[in-house]
């Protein structure tokens, strides 16, 4: 029987069946004994049951079911498609301003393919004119009512009556602020007034309500009437792992009026807890909160995370050492697909369990690490426990586990959000536990995230309460020990088999163990051991020194002795080749922090812009080596009897490399290896700037072909000008093949250059040329701002916008001008986000935006400054609004532009520096235009939650690399093959299928196998 009594209608729902070509592989391990007895489980089932009787029998408050029963839901609940493409129109519809981008925004995203409308749609999304105005009523009225469902009010003024009325039904409440990402300090000041606004106001507000004994006191004394959740992100917008002192002192600044405020008026202040990655930092700093403040103090902790138990005795140790009382909430996650997802996009160990028993389980093992740490009388250390769960199973275990440490019930708290699982609240409320509901306020669009996640959550097939209301789950299933549910077998953790699972590269048994590429993983710098490890090498490592002098006969020298090279480079075993490079790509991942380090010093690199940096170096090398051997095998065409035809590579020749200094490792090994992997031997002339991170890599290089006794002078290391040195060794006519990456001028020059053949050259040259971008990201009107605005940001001012790829134009679309309120917000948000930027040095971790590369790039970037000055563009943000320090040279601030057209200097030229230009475009259409009007096709960014015009931009926006819903930087080896065509470059992308053949020359033979009129496959 249904607990909660909804017959399903339609039991044939069905559950999200994965395709199973994509489901990850499992792996059999013995099944997990229970760490439960007979004696625990009959204590769990009776308290368990108790509550479900109770719940069952509730007649009033069943928001819950009357949430599955919305006809919305319902189907939503039957097509898994159905679901996914109206949640992503929920997310997207409070930007949607007019009646007519909400029709259009919902029949394009209910006409995906493989979506069926209910068919009590099918009307308004095919009919125009009234049945399209009232469907788009309609449905408008259902996601406010959704809304409503989960969110309590606008603001506290406007939840107050709300809350006043749970108070007078014996419901306790968390106050929590709904809000859109904090991106700025004036954002997180605009919190921190909220805050306040909250614990001083609300007490007052809530005093005349009538004392609850049940609800303000707990074994040890009393408990606060206002509590209040604050999420750490909102009172900082640089909370970031990589930094955390500077974080600390950052969110202490504005948290400590909050905190003292609260302490004054007794208010419970909650610090909820967010994603993996800022976990630790958050328990650092509630526990250097509450040490520094005494306010009452409470904090969420996850039993998603597979850290849980040991998180868990950390905090309990920490209570109990310093004699604090805490209390924690314990909850399950909130994120759990995120942090699933985001851990395999990064390669990293997934977080969270992979099974949601494994989840509970953990819960309940917390519970009683908690219950152990619970103290028993007043002025004794410990943690209060609080279940932040709608599982009645886990609120049982709770309950079994106070019962047989003799704890009172009181000594406990209940608490549930808001909208969800009312019976259970009152069934709670009867048995004597104090409740206390989780109650967001906020405006429809900051509350949109976390209204997704609720109907994520509540339509998930892992979901307790769906299995209570929906799914006709009996009493011993609902109430089941976690253990019992596994089946023996566990999926392996993403990340072990991701070479496996995403087949980025040919495989080749002799390299690499036999497995696929896979990008290296970067740095979790939310790691403190990562972290560490890296700051100690960063601190004792130096740049060697490395003098540009090498003159033209020194180079050409070089290329005399690579020109005689070549012949027993050429015929070296491919495969041989192959491993001395993938000897290379494991000698620089041992090295990996020290060549970081090098990079940050050398090229003025912070932290994650270096480790990213030589990651790629890593990967260039692993996935070149195992593509590189295949093209030396012939490959036989066709099947034709008494025919064979055959088609393979050869080598080309000396080749000259030019490297940049803006990814002074990456670019310059990817270019090199490249070469030397396809049988070139090479002369590496590398950027002026940064030639001691090039004379490693050269060094790196030379060890391993040693190791594998090949001839070293295949690679010849020519630190030198360009414009003498690096000249002659483009025109050199021994020379066939020029790998160059770096400024337009240059590269043009090298093209023209090259295609003077002497008499006495023996071949046409080839140039591989990678020359810049002027790359735009768009702003459509339904876009995510909270996304855009951050994806904007670190496009044009990471690194200092000196990556090819940087933005340096953002086209944003308002349909009602340019002085419209989509262009004011985006702007005041991005302008206040920039100017939160912290400038520095590259060293430091706390850095954001370290010096441009030379005096003579920041001489070059402030005249583009001045002459957007002159030409009377806006400077939204500009040097004046950061703390420049002082004694560090070649530092620029970001600046940002307004008033822009599509002749302004700084919207037309490539500038290489931390400038963006913004201009308005009154459709998509026009910013489509914008966007690409312009000879540079490198990068493209589009910000927009329209199916249809991310088609329109996969087909129309003509650049090498197109990014949606993302910033346009970071393209990574063998998943986002880079380069762009025109003016931004001759040649195929780097990091992808076809960049090796530009390294060789194709070769054919047809054997006529037929001899006297047979073949020997007749
Ligand atoms: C008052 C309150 C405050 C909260 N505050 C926070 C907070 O600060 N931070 C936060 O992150 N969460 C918070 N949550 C938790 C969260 O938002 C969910 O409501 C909660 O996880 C649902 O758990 P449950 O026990 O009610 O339901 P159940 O249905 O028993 O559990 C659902 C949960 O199991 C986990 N899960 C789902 N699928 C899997 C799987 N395949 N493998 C492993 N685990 C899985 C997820 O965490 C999911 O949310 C809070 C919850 C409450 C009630």
């Amino acid at each position: 029987m249904a607990i909660f009594g909804r017959k399903s209608k339609s039991p044939s729902a069905k559950a999200h069946t994965p395709n199973s070509a994509h489901a990850p592989a499992r792996t059999t391990r013995p099944p997990v004994a229970t760490t439960s007895t007979p004696e625990r489980e009959a204590a769990i089932m009776n308290a368990g049951s108790q509550m479900l009787d109770i719940a069952k029998d509730h007649k009033s408050g069943i928001l819950s079911a009357k949430f599955y029963q919305d006809k919305l839901m319902d189907w939503s609940m039957k097509d898994h498609n159905f679901k996914v493409q109206l949640f992503r129109f929920v997310d997207a519809f409070p930007s949607l301003t007019t009646p007519e981008m909400v029709h259009d925004h919902l029949v394009d995203y209910l006409t995906q393919p493989g979506v069926k409308a209910p068919p009590f749609m099918d009307l308004g999304l095919k009919a125009g004119g009234v049945a399209k105005g009232m469907m788009t009523k309609t449905i408008s009225s259902q996601i406010n009512n959704m809304a409503k469902n989960f969110i309590a009010g606008t603001d506290a003024t406007d939840a107050l009556p709300m809350l006043g009325r749970l108070w007078k039904d014996g419901i306790a409440f968390s106050v929590d602020l709904l809000g859109e990402a904090c991106v700025s300090n004036a954002e997180a000041d605009m919190y921190q007034a909220k805050y306040l606004d909250l614990v001083n106001n609300l007490v007052g507000e809530a005093s005349s309500w009538k004392h609850t004994e049940r609800l303000e006191s707990d074994h040890l004394g009393t408990v606060p009437r206002v509590n209040v959740s604050v999420k750490a992100t909102s009172l900082c917008a640089n909370f970031n792992p990589i930094a955390p002192k500077a974080s600390m002192a950052d969110f202490m600044q504005r948290a400590t009026p909050v905190l003292e405020a609260a302490k004054a008026n007794g208010v419970l202040i909650n610090f909820d807890m967010e994603q993996y990655e800022l976990k630790d930092l958050t328990l650092d700093t509630f526990m250097h909160a509450c040490e520094t403040i005494d306010f009452e103090a409470g904090i969420a902790m996850q039993a998603y995370l597979k850290s849980g138990v040991d998180d868990a005795k950390r905090i309990a140790n920490w209570a109990k050492s310093t004699g604090k009382v805490v209390t924690v909430r314990l909850v399950k996650g909130a994120y759990w697909d995120f942090e699933t997802i985001h851990a395999e996009q990064e390669g990293w160990p997934c977080p969270v369990w992979n099974e949601k028993w494994q989840t509970d389980q953990c819960f309940e093992q917390m519970v009683e690490v908690f219950l152990d740490a619970c103290p028993t009388k007043p002025g004794e250390g410990g943690i209060k426990l609080a279940l932040g769960s709608h599982n009645v199973r886990s609120i049982a275990a709770a309950l079994a586990g106070l019962d047989q440490r003799n704890l009172p019930r009181k000594a406990i708290e209940l608490q549930m959000l808001h909208g969800m699982a009312d019976q259970l609240k009152y069934a709670a409320e009867e048995m004597g536990l104090r409740v206390r509901e989780y109650v967001p306020v906020g405006e429809m669009i900051p509350g949109m995230a976390y209204l997704v996640r609720r109907l994520l959550e509540n339509t998930s097939n892992e979901s307790w309460l769906k299995s209570g209301f929906l799914d006709n789950a009996n009493t011993a299933t609902l109430l089941a020990d976690p253990a019992s549910k596994h089946t023996g077998t566990l999926p392996v953790d993403l990340y072990e088999i991701a070479p496996e699972r995403h087949q980025l590269s040919p495989t080749n048994e002799y390299i690499g163990q036999g497995r696929p590429f896979y990008t290296t993983p970067m740095r979790d710098f939310a790691q403190e051991d990562q972290r560490n490890a890296f700051g100690r090498t960063m601190s004792s490592t130096t740049v060697p020194t490395v003098t540009n002098d090498h003159t033209v006969d020194q180079g050409l020298d070089m290329i005399r002795s690579a020109n005689d090279a070549f012949p027993a480079w050429r015929d070296f075993d491919p495969i041989k080749r192959a491993q001395i490079i993938e000897r290379v790509a494991q000698m620089m991942s041992d090295r990996r922090d020290e060549l970081s380090a090098v990079v940050c010093k050398e090229a003025r690199k912070t932290w994650s812009e270096a480790d990213a940096d030589v990651c790629e170096a890593i990967d260039f090398c692993a996935y070149y080596a195992r593509t590189a051997p295949a093209l030396f095998s012939p490959t036989r065409l066709g099947k034709f009897i008494g025919e064979l035809d055959e088609l393979w590579y050869q080598p080309k020749g000396v080749a000259v490399v030019i490297s940049p200094w803006n990814f002074p490792l990456a670019i310059c090994c990817g270019m090199t290896v490249a070469a030397l992997v396809t049988g070139n031997t090479v002369v590496l002339k590398p950027a002026e700037q940064t030639p001691g991170i090039a004379k490693i890599l050269f060094d790196l290089i030379s060890d391993a072909l040693d190791e594998f006794n090949a001839p070293r002078d295949v690679l010849h290391f020519c630190p030198a000008p360009g414009e003498t040195t690096g000249a002659a060794l483009v025109r050199d006519p021994r020379v066939a093949l020029i790998a160059f990456t770096g400024s337009k001028a240059v590269g043009l020059d090298i093209i023209k250059a090259a295609g003077d053949t002497s008499e006495d050259q023996l071949m046409v040259k080839r140039v591989i040329s990678e020359m810049g971008g002027k790359n735009a990201i768009i702003i459509d009107a339904s876009a995510d701002l909270d996304e855009a605005v951050l994806g904007v940001r670190y496009s044009a001012f990471g690194f200092q916008g000196q990556k090819c790829s940087a933005c340096s134009r953002c086209i944003v679309v308002d349909p009602q001008g340019p002085d419209g309120p989509r262009m004011k917000l985006f702007l005041e948000r991005l302008g206040e986000s920039t100017k939160t930027l912290i400038l520095g040095a590259s060293d430091d971790p706390n850095t954001d935006v370290s010096p441009v590369i030379d005096a003579e790039a920041a001489a070059n970037i402030n005249r583009f400054i001045e002459s957007a000055r002159s030409e009377n563009l806006t400077e939204l943000v500009g040097s004046k609004d950061f703390n420049i320090p002082a004694g560090i040279d070649d530092l620029i601030a970001p600046h940002i532009f307004t008033g822009v057209t599509e002749s302004s200097t700084i919207y037309t030229q490539e500038i290489f520096g931390p400038v963006l230009a913004v201009i308005h475009a009154k459709d998509f259409d026009q910013a489509m235009r914008m966007a690409n009007n312009h000879r540079y096709k490198l990068t493209g960014g589009v910000f927009t939650r329209k199916p249809a015009h991310i088609d329109i931009a996969k087909r129309d926006f003509r650049v090498g690399n197109l990014y949606i819903n993302r910033g346009c930087t970071g393209a990574l080896v063998g998943r986002q093959p880079f380069g762009g065509f025109a003016m931004s470059g001759v040649g195929s992308k780097a990091g992808g299928p076809d960049y090796l053949h530009q390294f060789v020359d194709p070769r054919a033979s047809a054997e006529n196998t037929m001899r006297r009129g047979f073949a020997p496959e007749l």
